[in-house]
């Protein structure tokens, strides 16, 4: 595998190479899917929901108008104005740069790639700000404050922090930089303790030789049975229709 760059750093080359947050995520929640989408067997569907916050990443990374050349149907109307189910994502980068300590945390380098040793595996990793001896942030579109707990951003946050020591920056502290899609849109920069990042980080230690063991084909994939990819490629069983009533 080459140096990864923003050209192939989401290539199938690079999900076969390397390890990653998400990927990490992808074998807990079912490690059938997991295999399938590093072998671009499987795609997860992007929501609108989710493109809000493509939008506002983008709008940070200075690349908006790359998007719009990339995907000019699914953004932009042909008149080149906003479609209406994104519009919150304007409401967003309009209330949020208003802000001096949110824009002073995202004002760090954007989308650098690290790639390092971790557990015995290769880890790539991309940040959306690195402010170097300082911090390290990312951005997050959630629908409200509540939901980031759900997101398991401290796996991330561990990562990261654990990539970037490795590659010669030092321990720096991890925060997000979080703001919601509600009608009047929150915002706020949240530290994830010490602690927390080092039970995560543990709880990463913990699983993935299982994870490397079925990436590498030595063991076979578990099906979790429930989710899309699980669906996708399974066969019609014989089912009781009381196993619907109970619970
Ligand atoms: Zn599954």
């Amino acid at each position: 595998m080459q140096k990864l760059n923003d050209d192939n750093y989401y290539s199938q080359a690079a999900n076969e190479a390397f390890f990653s947050v998400s990927q990490y995520k992808d074998f807990c929640k079912c490690e059938a899917m997991a295999l399938a989408k590093i072998r671009g067997e499987f795609e997860q569907k992007q929501t609108k929901a989710m493109l809000i916050g493509t939008l506002v990443d983008r709008w940070f990374e200075g690349t908006l108008d790359k998007l719009r050349e990339e995907s000019p149907n699914i953004f932009y109307c042909r008149n080149g104005a906003l479609r209406a189910d994104f519009r919150k994502a304007d409401e967003i980068i309009k209330r949020v740069q208003k802000d001096d300590r949110f824009m002073l945390y995202m004002s760090g380098e954007k989308q650098k790639i690290l790639t390092f040793e971790m557990f015995g595996a290769p880890w790539k990793m991309k940040m959306d700000s690195f402010v170097q001896d300082i911090c390290i942030t990312d951005l997050k579109v959630v629908q409200n404050f509540k939901s980031l707990a759900f997101w398991r951003y401290d796996l991330q946050g561990a990562v990261y922090q654990a990539g970037v020591e490795t590659c010669g920056y030092g321990r720096l502290p991890f925060y997000l930089a979080a703001t919601t899609k509600e009608a009047v849109t929150d915002f706020d920069i949240f530290q994830i303790d010490q602690p927390t990042l080092d039970m995560a980080l543990r709880e990463i230690e913990g699983k993935l030789p299982r994870f490397i063991a079925v990436k590498a084909g030595l063991e076979k994939p578990h099906y979790c049975g429930v989710c899309d990819y699980c669906k996708s490629v399974k066969k019609a069983r014989i089912r009781n229709y009381s196993e619907l009533l109970e619970g």
